[in-house]
């Protein structure tokens, strides 16, 4: 009997699920997670381990190899992330190495974890007045640098050199004489460090916030008992406090010494509220870890470490910041739970929200969902008892929520003379009035650049990319056409390419236009634009939301980035200028995102003691999503479209796969896609529903053609099970990439 510890390694880089054992040696001290090196063939390998097992040698007929020796010190995956990584694997059809690789921060994976590291120079012993006595006056700044240093104990070599005036020459006098030292240190990039928090105390909850701080530590008590206990979706409209709640159960968890991790979609992640967390916690301001995608490579590695070495119990962060290596996690809350950006639409393609309600299941900790426009999905697990449901249906201080008046743009179409109507009258008055009376307004577009496209009157022209299906925006201060899929750009022709006919014109139009015509109709106005080409800088947002904070703007005009998550308290009216951009594109959820883009925008007016006014400019005044959101019914919306999805059988009510292949060939995408749609049809499993190849709707991208099927069944496991089957003994022509998206939230 030879009983030996075999480790199993999952090797990196390997496309399918490649794991090998080998021995492990007595000398090391492994645990699953770890990362370690190992022969593979001829060559080196890392890769992670994921179990441990006492096997008797002798019997296993061949030798085995050992592995070679281990990356860092401490395993990179706690147990809760590989059990995560395997459950995330099997249901979204993804190699699980893929999976861990998204797990953790690059820096990281490879040969050995890189760390930044920078010159500091220490003292090699105690400074004796005797030491200091042999310093000449001539040499003062030797002097000087070696009292800096033994009031310190260490100083950066730049601070030294650069801010103390100390020379190199000096410093390496000093160490020639054996009295100091020069060594690289491991550095923490965190670039909030130099900021100062002043420390804000929890508020005094009203009865709905006390009620669901009560039902989070319920939840708490229940798992920590061993009972049963269900997600929570915390239904609360804008404004009704649902950060304060947060946080108070944030407080909670780490009082009982575990950690907590807080989604927020990468949007809302602005600033302010990564200094609301920062503030609350402003004494152990350390311990709390913010990842955004702002972020250096670096910084996002120096702030994932924190958090492994449990130095930092809090995270909060946007998609991938579930996979944070919290230990003994006590809460986990995905704020804007409905959001879209929760959906990764690279392999692996998880939802966050979903994977976080997974992790908390296995984990044993509370999750809280909140949001003001619940997802459907969402909604529809409460009724069918999945989750728990409670609610806030109250604006702190009982603030009414903003009036929402429609405005009907065909009929101001009719007065204008030219061009598109951008502003109707009527929101132009109640903007003038804004400014007359100081007060702000926000006014939103979710749409960049200049002008939507440019064609040709006389023959029909479009500026299309020639690399996508789809037009080209005009950006006027680049004074370029540039594809908003891959982002390709040309000059703007001066005359039609194709009739030559110098009658090209611009239509719809973007926030740059928007600006320009602003500028021209509030001319005393301070004007400042939000969307991604005018905040490329670092800080840039930072330093406009701060400046219209403090009143140094009147109206803020912006996409997306300005939606979510923003407290104004002297913004008075918010403008919607075109409420049907997204209503009209084949996609089931449509309608329910208009409605949840119109509330969330609206919920921005009004958040202070004065009372909102929200302004939306539609051509379809009547469609039940525009409707429903000026009456703020969100239970209303959700039983028309509850039943519309019901009714075809769409999610919630099924699951979804969506299969594509891509191809720069056209014939080989779509042959390799009816190869494996034969396939799939010849024994598909009853309940499962499937659609014909058909070409994508947007047929090519990034120069790819790109054909699709749809798979429906009620269970999501059944489809994968399914696929997988099929696709384990298929293969595909190099040049053709097919890919499975399973709950998929753009349908290609
Ligand atoms: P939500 O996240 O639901 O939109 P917030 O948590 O941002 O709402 O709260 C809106 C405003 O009300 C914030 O300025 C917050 O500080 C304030 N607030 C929240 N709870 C209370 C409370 N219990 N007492 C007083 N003010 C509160
Ligand atoms: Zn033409
Ligand atoms: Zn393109």
């Amino acid at each position: 009997m030879a009983r030996e510890q075999i480790v199993k390694v999952l090797i990196d880089g390997a496309t399918s699920d490649l794991s090998f054992s080998y021995l492990l040696p007595d000398t090391y001290a492994v645990i699953p997670g770890h990362r370690v090196s190992v022969p593979l063939r001829n060559r080196r390998a890392i890769g992670t381990v994921t179990s441990i097992e006492s096997v008797d040698t002798a019997e296993l007929g061949y030798a085995l190899k050992p592995i070679l020796g281990v990356v860092a010190e401490d395993p990179f995956l706690t147990p809760g992330l590989l059990k995560l990584a395997e459950w995330i694997s099997a249901f979204y059809l993804t190699p699980i190495e893929t999976v861990i690789r998204s797990m953790l921060p690059k820096p990281s994976r490879g040969d050995e974890e890189k760390r930044k590291t920078t010159k500091y120079v220490e003292l090699a012993g105690p400074v004796t007045p005797e030491i200091l006595d042999t310093i000449s006056a001539r040499q003062q700044k030797q002097r000087e640098a070696l009292e800096i240093l033994s009031e310190k104990g260490a100083s950066r070599l730049t601070d030294l050199t650069d801010n103390m005036g100390v020379s190199r020459s000096s410093l390496k006098a000093l160490e020639e004489r054996g009295l100091v030292r020069v060594v690289d240190r491991i550095v923490n990039r965190d670039p909030l460090s130099e900021v100062e928090y002043v420390e804000s105390g929890p508020l005094t909850l009203n009865a709905e916030q006390r009620v669901v701080l009560d039902q989070v530590f319920e939840s708490s008590r229940r798992i920590s008992n061993g009972e049963k206990s269900r997600p929570i979706l915390l239904y609360g409209v804008t404004g009704s406090g649902k950060t304060e709640v947060y946080l108070q159960a944030i407080q909670k968890a780490i009082e009982e010494g575990k950690g907590a991790i807080v989604l927020v979609p990468e949007i809302a992640l602005t600033p302010q509220t990564a200094d609301r967390f920062k503030q609350r916690f402003a004494k152990i301001k350390d311990q709390v870890a913010i990842l955004h995608s702002n972020l250096s490579e670096g910084e996002r590695h120096d702030e994932w470490r924190k958090v492994l070495d449990q130095k930092a119990r809090i995270v909060i962060g946007a998609r991938s910041a579930i996979f944070s290596p919290v230990r003994n996690l006590g809460l986990i809350v995905v704020d804007e739970e409905h959001e879209n950006s929760y959906k990764q639409d690279t392999s692996p393609r998880y939802q966050a929200r979903d994977i976080a309600v997974v992790r908390g299941h296995l984990e044993g900790c509370p999750v809280l969902l909140g949001s003001a426009t619940p997802s459907l999905e969402s909604w529809q697990n409460v009724q069918s008892g999945k989750y728990e449901l409670t609610t806030m249906r109250l604006r702190i201080d009982d603030r009414k929520l903003p009036l929402i008046r429609v405005i009907d743009m065909r009929n101001e179409g009719k007065k204008s003379q030219s061009g598109p109507t951008i502003l109707s009258t009527r929101l132009r008055n109640l903007m003038e009035q804004r400014l007359a009376n100081g007060e702000q307004t926000i006014l939103f577009l979710n749409r960049r650049g200049f002008a939507r496209n440019i064609l040709c009157p006389e023959c029909g022209y479009v500026a299309n990319c020639r690399h996508c299906s789809t037009t080209m925006t005009l950006h006027r201060k680049e004074d370029r056409l540039i594809c908003h899929i891959c982002g390709f750009s040309q000059l703007p022709p001066s005359r039609c390419p194709e009739c030559s006919s110098r009658s090209i014109v611009n239509a719809g139009y973007g926030t740059e236009r928007v600006e320009e015509i602003l500028r021209q109709v509030f001319t005393e106005a301070r004007i400042s634009r939000v969307d991604t080409d005018s905040m490329r800088k670092k800080n840039e947002l930072r330093d406009t939301l701060n400046a219209f904070r403090a009143k140094k703007i009147d109206i803020l005009l912006g996409t997306q980035m300005i939606a979510k998550g923003l407290h104004f308290p002297n913004v008075t009216l918010v403008g919607i200028l075109n409420a049907d951009v997204g209503l009209y594109i084949p996609d089931f959820r449509a309608g329910e995102r208009t409605f949840q883009l119109l509330t969330q925008v609206a919920g921005r007016a009004g958040r202070g003691e004065l009372e909102g006014e929200v302004v939306v400019q539609t051509y379809t005044p009547h469609h039940p999503s525009i409707q429903f959101a000026r009456h703020h019914d969100f239970e209303g919306y959700a039983e028309y479209e509850l039943a519309l999805r019901r009714q075809f059988g769409h999610p919630p009510y099924s699951h979804l796969a969506l299969v594509t292949s891509r191809s720069v060939h056209l014939e080989r995408a779509e042959f390799s896609l009816k190869t494996l749609h034969a396939r799939l049809k010849r024994h598909l499993p009853e309940g499962i529903t499937m659609t014909d190849p058909l070409p994508s709707p947007l047929v090519k991208s990034h120069d790819q053609w790109r054909f699709q099927i749809v798979l429906k069944s009620v269970g999501a496991r059944r489809l994968a099970g399914h696929l997988r089957e099929v696709m384990k003994d298929l293969t595909f022509p190099e040049d053709v990439i097919i890919t499975v998206d399973i709950d998929p939230y753009s349908m290609g």
